[in-house]
């Protein structure tokens, strides 16, 4: 009777404790539910645990070479994760502007970008250093820099104020110093020439007389179609192929002295990385690390394939830069790093560090990289007995 007393008093209660649990278990679900849809900043929710992630690019879609690079990030992402983290990549256009890149990732209105941080010079005076510099490194001398020399860091550093984390994106290798409408043969040459030359190398082409323009590389075909340029440079043979250049400009010019080790970026809005758990920001971080070194082994093994076909198949003048016209560009373009670092800060201290690399990259590469490239090619030219 008491017992039954008991029952009877107490089975209100356990109800009541069954039911508070199942609300405060439902609740912290609901909680964490929540937190995960909202980490999934610019995709669809999909089922908890999974991700959504929209990349933005400053290339046409689908664009070989330098668009491959985000759509193989993505594809070993999805591989990686098992297909926990899609990563949906969307050309310069679909989603913003090629140079809105920066700042629609930076606002969280994608999750990543894919492009060239030269791009944002006017934003971030340092980001010039994170690309390329006139005569500065080549592509295995800015991954050394990047990933045991401090780059990347100092990189961190630079975007930390606009929410984003930078990566080494892929790179060209030395590039082509350009297409032009006209043979170059003094700096005079240079004078009064429209060219589409990014970074820090347009202003050392103004310094040397011509007019450096902006414009994305989906509408540079049209623009020096229709004379709004005299000259523009891209990448290299394989991608100025694809661009289809060689259709309106006659004259192409080596060696690539404004970009001669080209890197490009992926970045990714910090809340979007922060929301992933330990393990997908591994795999972002190292997916992005293959795609890098998986860029430039394809310019090396095409580079040279689509050269032969411009020259060859297309009538393609094959012209190399003058001695003098290298000089000048290189005096040139110690007159402008010495203002830029003048006016900038974070650009000394970036340069700082740079330099410092740059100069052992190169003491070393005397004894190593090139005196094998001038080695090889003596033993390979030289007559048989
Ligand atoms: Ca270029």
């Amino acid at each position: 009777m008491a017992a039954g007393t008991l029952e009877q008093r107490f089975t209100p209660l356990v109800i009541l404790v069954l039911v508070a649990t199942l609300v405060l278990v439902l609740g912290l679900w609901a909680t964490g539910r929540a937190k995960e849809d909202n980490v999934v900043t610019a995709g669809p929710a999909m089922e908890v645990g999974r991700y959504q992630w929209k990349m933005i690019t400053t290339w046409p879609k689908n664009f070989p070479g330098l668009g491959s690079a985000a759509e193989n990030f993505s594809r070993y992402v999805d591989e990686m994760s098992a297909g926990r983290l899609k990563v949906h990549v969307y050309g310069a256009g679909e989603i913003v502007p090629a140079f809105e890149v920066f700042d629609a990732v930076s606002q969280g209105v994608a999750d990543a970008g894919h492009g060239a941080s030269y791009y944002w010079k006017g934003k971030v005076p340092a980001s010039v250093f994170f690309t390329t510099i006139p005569f500065g490194m080549n592509a295995q001398e800015m991954n050394g820099w990047f990933h045991y020399g401090g780059g990347l860091e100092l990189w961190r550093e630079a975007y930390a104020p606009f929410n984003l984390i930078p990566f080494a994106g892929g790179s060209t290798g030395v590039q082509m110093a350009g297409w032009f409408n006209r043979e170059i043969n003094s700096i005079e040459d240079l004078k009064g020439l429209k060219m589409r030359i990014p970074g820090l190398a347009g202003d050392v082409f103004a310094e040397a007389g011509g007019t450096a323009v902006r414009i994305p590389g989906g509408e540079l075909y049209t623009s020096l179609q229709t004379g709004v340029i005299d000259a523009t440079e891209w990448v290299g043979p394989y991608n100025d192929l694809a661009l289809g250049l060689h259709e309106v400009a006659k004259y192409y010019y080596y060696p690539g002295w404004h970009e001669p080790g080209s890197m490009l970026e992926l970045i990714v809005n910090k809340d979007s990385f922060d929301a992933l758990p330990e393990d997908l920001q591994a795999i972002v971080t190292y997916a992005a690390r293959a795609a890098n070194q998986d860029m430039l082994d394809e310019f090396t093994a095409r580079n040279n394939a689509a050269l032969q076909d411009l020259v060859n198949n297309h009538g393609v003048q094959l012209r190399r830069l003058p001695d003098d016209v290298m000089l000048a560009l290189y005096r040139a373009s110690e007159k402008v790093m010495g203002q830029l670092v003048a006016q900038d800060p974070m650009a000394a201290k970036v340069y700082t560090s740079y330099k410092k690399f740059y100069d052992g990259a190169r003491a070393y590469h005397h004894i190593s990289e090139q005196s094998y490239i001038n080695a090889r090619d003596q033993v390979i030219d030289a007559p048989t007995e």
